[in-house]
């Protein structure tokens, strides 16, 4: 049996062509105004004297990335469905579609009905045969320029709902898609910045908390933030683009219940596995600030952490809240720094406060900048060592120099005493019974 391919008649008549155009109001539209993208249609349409121009469509919007502001754009797809048009030029991608999933289905639809389209930006006919995968690479970078964020979070939540067991508790800052994976939700990551920023600079989770609450900024789920869902932000590791694989796991077929993998089954971390928010930098100062600040593991150590060093034995300092006790009127609000760690020879304690004042002068001197207190980011960044002094701090910089800065203290018996002292004298109010009292002399006492 022999099939003969039949050739379809071709008919010799005029290319219907119709011009798509979209403007927007913001500021890109000087850029490219309407004017500019005729221009490159009637230069188009010069060199072909067999086209026939049928309509030029044209929408207006803020961001073209709503259905409703292009009209035009859906009446020319209906004309191209009722055989009015056999062929589109338009400027860009991004003015077609408005993302990657929107072009490649109205391209196809387009072709399906014998309309080409032809990107003039982008030098692409979807007549042509390479035109296909030319055009997926290309729209998918059309996609960032054109989405806007609101389409964006539309899409996003879409995307997850569709996925069903895909949506989880979602990672503010990012979006999720089985497709594409963690996608970086540039709203929200601004806020992830800040939030990150802020608490290395110093900041409690709690007063973070409230201010993202007095904002009005939403957390992914819930209305309010907590400071325990800020504490889980700034440990997840997702915001450096990394991933650990298999942190839980569902128990059996039966139950379905989810169960925290604690080394169970093994765990995967997964390094740059999408877009980082955050550097590496700033996250692992984080997680040093966050250690230093957890009382469950001994005392808070926040910032000078393993810095500091006595005078008399070499011995790193430990901090201590020094709490209910005031030197005269003044409270000792940020405590003091002592040798009473281990195979510490306790005979020096001074309060931080001084010390801190010390520091920042010192690192003014340096660098040239005066800190408005003591932070661990910068210290960690600069300081290699300091030595402790009497009277004095000496600080090695992780440049290799060094400086010697005196301490002030407003009267003799503030500046530096042996940590026994102090806790001789704890002991003995104790076994007094006097705990509350928030008046004595704390320094100097004899
Ligand atoms: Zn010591």
């Amino acid at each position: 049996m022999v099939v003969t391919k039949i050739e379809p008649q071709v008919l010799a008549r005029r290319k219907r062509v119709a011009a798509y155009c979209r403007v927007s109001t913001d500021k890109d539209a000087q850029l490219e105004s309407l004017e500019n993208q005729m221009e490159a249609f009637r230069y188009r349409l010069a060199f072909h004297r067999d086209w026939e121009l049928v309509n030029i469509y044209t929408d207006e919007g803020i961001t073209g990335t709503q259905v409703k502001n292009r009209t035009a754009f859906l009446r020319m797809i209906s004309d191209c469905e009722n055989g009015l048009i056999d062929y589109i030029i338009t400027k860009s991608i991004s003015r077609f579609a408005r993302n990657t999933l929107d072009c490649i289905n109205y391209v196809r639809h387009l072709q399906s009905i014998g309309v080409n389209v032809y990107f003039e930006k982008e030098g692409i006919d979807t007549g042509e045969s390479a035109s296909e995968m030319i055009l997926t690479i290309m729209a998918s970078f059309a996609q960032e320029e054109s989405r806007s964020i609101s389409e964006n979070i539309k899409w996003g939540k879409r995307k997850r709902f569709e996925e069903g067991k895909e949506a989880k508790v979602p990672i503010y800052g990012y979006y999720h898609t089985k497709d594409e994976g963690y996608i970086v939700n540039k709203e929200e990551a601004e806020i992830v910045s800040e939030i990150f920023l802020r608490y290395a600079h110093g900041e409690t989770r709690r007063s973070i908390t409230d201010d993202l609450n007095a904002r009005c900024i939403k957390p992914a789920v819930s209305d309010r933030w907590n400071h325990w869902q800020i504490d889980k932000m700034l440990k997840n590791e997702r915001y450096i683009g990394d991933a650990v694989l298999q942190k839980s796991y569902t128990e059996n077929h039966l139950t379905h219940k989810i169960i925290r993998n604690s080394g169970e089954l093994p765990k995967f971390y997964v390094k740059d596995a999408h877009e980082a928010i955050i550097n590496r930098h700033l996250f692992e100062q984080v997680q040093k600030i966050l250690s230093m600040k957890n009382v469950k593991k001994g005392n808070i150590s926040y910032p000078y952490g393993e810095m500091l060093r006595c005078p008399y034995c070499g011995s790193i300092l430990v901090h201590g809240s020094l709490n209910d006790f005031t030197c005269g009127n003044m409270r000792i609000r940020n405590g003091g720094w002592g040798c009473y760690g281990k195979g510490g020879c306790r005979n020096y304690l001074v309060i931080q406060d001084y010390l801190d004042n010390a520091v920042i002068k010192a690192y003014a001197k340096e660098y040239g900048q005066k800190m408005k207190s003591v932070e661990f980011y910068w210290l960690d960044d600069s300081v290699e060592r300091i030595n402790a002094g009497e009277s004095s701090v000496s600080i090695v910089w992780r440049n290799g120099e060094k400086t010697e800065e005196k301490m002030e203290f407003p009267k003799e018996k503030f500046s530096p005493v042996p940590y026994s002292r102090f806790y001789n004298f704890y002991l003995e109010r104790v076994k007094s019974g006097d705990r509350k009292n928030k008046n004595i002399f704390l320094l100097g006492m004899e």
